[in-house]
């Protein structure tokens, strides 16, 4: 079933939910326990990232087809950067029989010392939408968006034209980058329509879950802290500990959520890192998902 297909039936507000891969196979009983334990959320649709931070690619494929087994309709991360058509068509290929019906077509980041743009057959994600649109022309295909332009582009208005174009290539849906300041949202979803894009674009939402991981994720996203947000987290650790930073980053993600539904977003995508804890907290302050 098509993601986009999905969303728009949906009656309520859903939560989707991010994982990656774990590494090592012998992690993998206690990942699905946590997919298991994720599953309270009724989560519309879970998505599994490729080859980010060092992962093994191929660990992707073999996690969504268990997910796919489990009967969670299952979004596959997908990146072209240094690779040519052969491979991502026969990606697309297994994708497909192993049930998939949805892919989020995405750049990556080429290896440290080179341009991303010039290390392979496809250029930007934009083409990477067409092909998978041409290839399987009835998948569903989702694509990246940043509230925060992205750390490459040099004005909020070139990034929103690119995004705008992954739409005119074919993508269907957007999932955002994590963000913290909500007008940011707000914003990219009045350019787009403004461009004439009226395709969901589900923001994504991390609830920090400590200072190594914040600082981890923001080094390589490029998003903005609120300086007041920020502070109270130090503060808060300062004080607490790392209970208390999750209890500030608890609230402040679930104030977050509440104003984005106010604002018209059609769910909520957690960036989980492969803990149930917050986001069932999240699920139950929210009363978003069946939990
Ligand atoms: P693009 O849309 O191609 O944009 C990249 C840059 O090029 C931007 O600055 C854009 O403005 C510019 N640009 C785009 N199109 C054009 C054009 N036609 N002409 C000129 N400039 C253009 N990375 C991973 O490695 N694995 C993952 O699983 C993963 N999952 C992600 C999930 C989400 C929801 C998000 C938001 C990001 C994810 N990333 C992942 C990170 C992503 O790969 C990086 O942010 C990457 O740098 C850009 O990818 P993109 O698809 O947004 O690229």
């Amino acid at each position: 079933m098509r993601i986009d297909s999905l969303i728009s039936r949906a009656d309520a507000p859903f939560f989707s939910l991010e994982f990656f891969p774990p590494p090592d196979e012998t992690q993998w009983p206690a990942f699905f326990n946590t997919v298991e334990h994720l599953r309270s959320l009724s989560p519309l649709f879970v998505s599994v990232t490729y080859g980010a931070g060092g992962n093994r690619r191929c660990n992707t494929l073999e996690i969504a087809r268990e997910l796919v087994g489990r009967g969670l309709v299952c979004m596959p991360h997908l990146t072209c950067v240094g690779a040519g058509p052969g491979s991502i068509g026969r990606f697309l290929q297994d994708l497909r029989a192993t049930g998939v019906d949805n892919v989020l077509a995405l750049r990556g980041d080429a290896p440290v010392g080179q341009e991303a743009s010039s290390a392979g057959h496809f250029r930007y994600a934009c083409d990477l939408v067409a092909f998978v649109r041409e290839r399987a022309p009835d998948m569903g295909i989702g694509v990246a968006a940043y509230p925060s332009p992205h750390p490459e582009s040099p004005t909020f208005a070139e990034d929103r034209g690119y995004t705008a174009k992954k739409f005119h290539s074919g993508a269907n849906f957007a999932i955002t980058q994590l963000f913290f300041d909500v007008r940011e949202y707000e914003d990219l979803v009045t350019s787009l329509r403004a461009k004439g894009v009226n395709a969901p674009v589900v923001p994504g939402i991390l609830p920090v879950q400590s200072f190594e991981s914040l600082r981890r994720v923001l080094s390589m996203c490029g998003a903005n802290i609120p300086g007041k947000f920020y502070l109270s987290l130090e503060e808060s650790r300062q004080k607490g500990g790392e209970e208390a930073l999750r209890e500030v980053g608890l609230n402040f993600a679930v104030r977050q959520i509440r104003r984005l539904l106010d604002m018209g977003a059609p769910g909520i995508h957690l960036y989980t890192l492969n803990r149930s804890d917050l986001c069932l907290r999240i699920a139950a302050e929210t009363k978003l998902g069946r939990s």
